[in-house]
């Protein structure tokens, strides 16, 4: 039998973690061969709910789950851990200005860096859901002293799945048809979806559905498409952006399909012009845990001006976290 992999959570008593916990301990993480054992960090008032999650966990009787742990401690809960899922975060509340959101979570993700440096195993890959998920990624990553930086990334892959799923729709083919489709910037409505190199049922996507379509219907569909499920189902898109979650990682410990990418954000090196050490979304392909972002594409003025645009707020972001001494 293979060794356990130890996968540790924050915010485990939160809605993504009620979808995300019972996947990865079904096996669907990391496949159907692989022990899992699972380490759950949560703020102090909501331990006794995160028991709660555990005891489901529990009467799953899941095969592939080897000990749920419960730590309101970072250091404790990431002892070990080979996959980190930073999910828990300050939501925004009434009156709360974005400044005071960043430093919020900036405590969060200074402490959860150090706490990886010293505690994780040295495989270690670091996934961050919570928002601002680049920007508290990039915290995280500037904070965790002798962990490549190569190993945080914060997830694009929801809005991604979002994008592969409107296209295949408006074009009438499966989602498996629909490969090459990027999500570049950030995870905020800012975000731009490119289908200009994408690939549908063998055709290029610009030849199968009309530009009209894409500028006023497409891109801002998959832009507003959380507060869309907000709207409809009164509560945020927990079960999705788990699912997102699932894919992220599966795809980067397993590899992307040959000729295709994904949507990950990672550290920049430079690439389209993307100011290198900001956490952006890129096109990436994966192989064994390591990526590399997709080079020499095209960029044409309009994927350029929206690019540009959702680079310009990571980097404000990024200004306003270094002004408050969190790098
Ligand atoms: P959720 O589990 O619904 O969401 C967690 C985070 O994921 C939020 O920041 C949320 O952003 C973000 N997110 C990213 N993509 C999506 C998406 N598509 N749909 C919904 N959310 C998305 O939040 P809950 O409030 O239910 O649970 C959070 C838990 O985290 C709480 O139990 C809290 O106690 C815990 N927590 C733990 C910490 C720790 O372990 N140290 C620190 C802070 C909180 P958005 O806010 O934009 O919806």
């Amino acid at each position: 039998e293979k060794a356990p992999v130890t996968v540790a959570v924050t915010g485990g008593a939160g809605q993504i973690c009620y979808s995300l916990l019972f996947r990865i301990a079904s096996g669907a993480l990391l496949g159907p061969d692989t022990p899992v054992r699972l380490r759950i960090l949560e703020i102090t008032p909501a331990l006794g709910a995160a028991q709660g999650v555990a005891m489901e966990l529990d009467d799953c009787a899941f095969p592939l789950l080897r000990g749920i742990d419960i730590s309101d401690d970072a250091a404790t809960a990431f002892d070990g851990a080979n996959v980190a899922l930073l999910v828990g975060s300050r939501p925004r509340t009434k009156g709360m200005e974005r400044g005071d959101l960043l430093s919020a979570n900036g405590a969060i993700f200074t402490g959860q860096g150090r706490a990886l440096a010293e505690a994780a195993a040295d495989d270690l890959r670091v996934l961050v859901v919570g928002n601002p998920a680049n920007t508290n990624c990039l915290i995280a990553m500037n904070n965790a002293a002798g962990v490549p930086a190569e190993r945080f990334s914060a997830m694009t892959r929801l809005d991604h799945n979002r994008a592969v799923a409107q296209l295949a729709q408006k074009a009438g083919a499966q989602v498996s048809d629909v490969s090459r489709l990027t999500i570049w910037g950030n995870h905020s409505a800012t975000q731009y979806p490119d289908i200009s190199h994408a690939v549908v049922d063998g055709r290029p996507a610009v030849d199968v559905v009309d530009r009209p379509w894409v500028e006023s219907d497409f891109i801002p569909t998959v832009q507003k498409r959380g507060a869309a499920i907000i709207e409809a189902r009164g509560s945020s898109s927990a079960a999705s952006a788990a699912n997102a979650a699932i894919d992220h990682v599966r795809t980067w410990l397993t590899g992307t399909p040959q000729d295709s990418w994904t949507s990950m954000a990672v550290v920049s090196d430079g690439s389209y012009g993307v100011p290198e050490g900001l956490v952006s979304s890129f096109p990436v392909t994966t192989r064994d845990g390591e990526w590399e972002i997709v080079q020499g594409l095209d960029v044409d003025e309009f994927s350029r001006a929206r690019i540009d645009a959702t680079v310009a707020e990571l980097a404000d972001e990024r200004d306003a976290v270094q002004g408050m001494g969190l790098l």
